[in-house]
């Protein structure tokens, strides 16, 4: 396929090989870790989970280290869908299911507080949009039906909803944003707020009050680690409870092919795509076309995802706009509806598996693991089944 072959720089015509739609600004980046350094708390891995652990850690005036092997958002926070929709992964219903009515409500809850303060802090040009669940057929619509009485019951916003992109669930309060932006903006922040950043600086080993990079070692009251994929090569030890694989997408230059007002999710979440503020259609998705190729730590994207999403962009979607992006990411998947919430290795607090969906339960998770840092109480982390 010819777009797996385009560059990384762009040129002419071919698509931006396995570089997000979002990355359009400019970063200065940052140093890597050299030498010894101090802290009260070490953060690991600098994407939306990290930099919201960061940021709680900032409030409640601790001394901060972060550090990244890439580059800030250089996983999955900066190279997603940039859906923030509430909620863990699974729908309301499922996750009532497993955790009980009550628990999952919190959850749900909690997602969206964390959605409404990423509004009040209008990073990453946030816009609250709403988002729609579209059903892919009769049995997903008799599912929708059981999602919207579970979440009424439980006093959570959803309506029934038919139109142009089909029929299903709208959910008015969620929200869209560019999720490499947003990242980017809240490291700046941190950093304004006192907080030491290093991208470029691989963790080879971690305890408790200690984290090993190539050219330093932080040495730290406390350690929190929001990695979601490949969280199993960092922590072998998850390897039973999380595991990694690759999502994509592709993108489209600017197109009036494609009116949309939300951002819509389909067919379970297999699929989802928006209109970016530029006109571009961002589509990602078809992550079991792939079959057993997509469990892997590999970040490249494929030719059999990648000519599946063009097939539905053209086909279903019915726009013909030129393809300027392609790229893929890695997350991680539990077994069940909660990520991982866990303490390992005398103290280190561990967040990630988001299962696919984890720009707000993430941000929720990386906050619980940071007051936990910090000897704080969470109700968060115990909703979310950290001990
Ligand atoms: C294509 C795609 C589309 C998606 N769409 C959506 C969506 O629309 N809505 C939604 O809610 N979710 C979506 N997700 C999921 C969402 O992107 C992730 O769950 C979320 O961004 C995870 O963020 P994080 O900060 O927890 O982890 P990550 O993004 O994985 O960040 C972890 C960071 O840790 C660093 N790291 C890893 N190992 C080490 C190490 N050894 N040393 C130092 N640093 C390390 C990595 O470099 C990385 O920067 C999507 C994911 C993908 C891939």
């Amino acid at each position: 396929m010819s777009g797996l072959t385009g560059s990384a720089t762009g040129p002419s015509d071919a698509p931006r090989r396995n570089v997000p739609v979002w990355d359009e600004g400019e970063w200065r980046g940052l140093p890597q870790l050299q030498g010894d350094v101090t802290a009260d708390v070490c953060v690991v891995g600098l994407g939306g989970s990290g930099l919201s652990a960061l940021h709680e850690l900032l409030d409640l005036g601790a001394n901060v280290v972060g550090v990244d092997a890439g580059l800030v958002a250089g996983g999955a926070a900066g190279r997603n869908g940039g859906l923030m929709l509430a909620g863990v992964a699974a729908f309301h219903h499922d996750a009532a299911a497993e955790l009980g009515s009550e628990r999952a409500t919190a959850l749900y809850r909690l997602t969206e507080e964390a959605r409404e303060r990423e509004i009040e802090a209008g990073v990453g040009g946030v816009r609250r949009t709403g988002s729609l669940r579209i059903a892919a057929d009769d049995a997903e619509l008799a599912d929708c039906r059981a999602q919207l009485a579970r979440m009424e019951a439980d006093g959570l916003a959803a309506s029934w909803y038919s139109g142009p992109e089909g029929e299903g669930l709208l959910f008015p309060h969620d929200a869209v944003f560019n999720p490499l932006e947003r990242c980017r903006q809240l490291a700046q922040r941190a950093a304004t707020r006192g907080a030491r950043l290093f991208e470029r600086s691989p963790v080879r080993e971690l305890h408790g009050t200690e984290v090993v990079t190539d050219g330093g070692r932080v040495s730290c009251g406390a350690v929190v680690v929001a990695v979601d994929g490949r969280l199993d090569q960092l922590l072998p030890e998850l390897a039973d409870s999380v595991r990694t694989a690759r999502l994509q997408m592709l993108a489209t230059e600017p197109t009036e092919a494609l009116s949309l007002e939300r951002p819509v999710y389909r067919r379970y979440g297999y699929e989802y795509y928006q209109r970016t503020p530029a006109g571009r259609v961002a589509l990602g998705g078809f992550r079991d076309h792939g079959g057993e190729d997509e469990w892997t730590a590999t970040a490249e994207p494929s030719a059999a995802v990648q000519e599946r999403l063009e097939r539905f962009l053209r086909d279903e979607l019915k726009v013909s706009a030129r393809i300027t992006h392609r790229w893929a990411a890695s997350v991680g998947f539990t077994s069940g509806v909660l990520p991982v919430a866990a303490t390992l290795r005398g103290g280190v607090r561990v967040v990630g598996g988001y299962n696919g969906t984890g720009n707000l339960v993430g941000a929720v998770a990386g906050r619980a693991a940071a007051r936990k840092a910090m000897g704080l109480d969470s109700r968060a982390w115990h909703l979310l089944g950290g001990d």
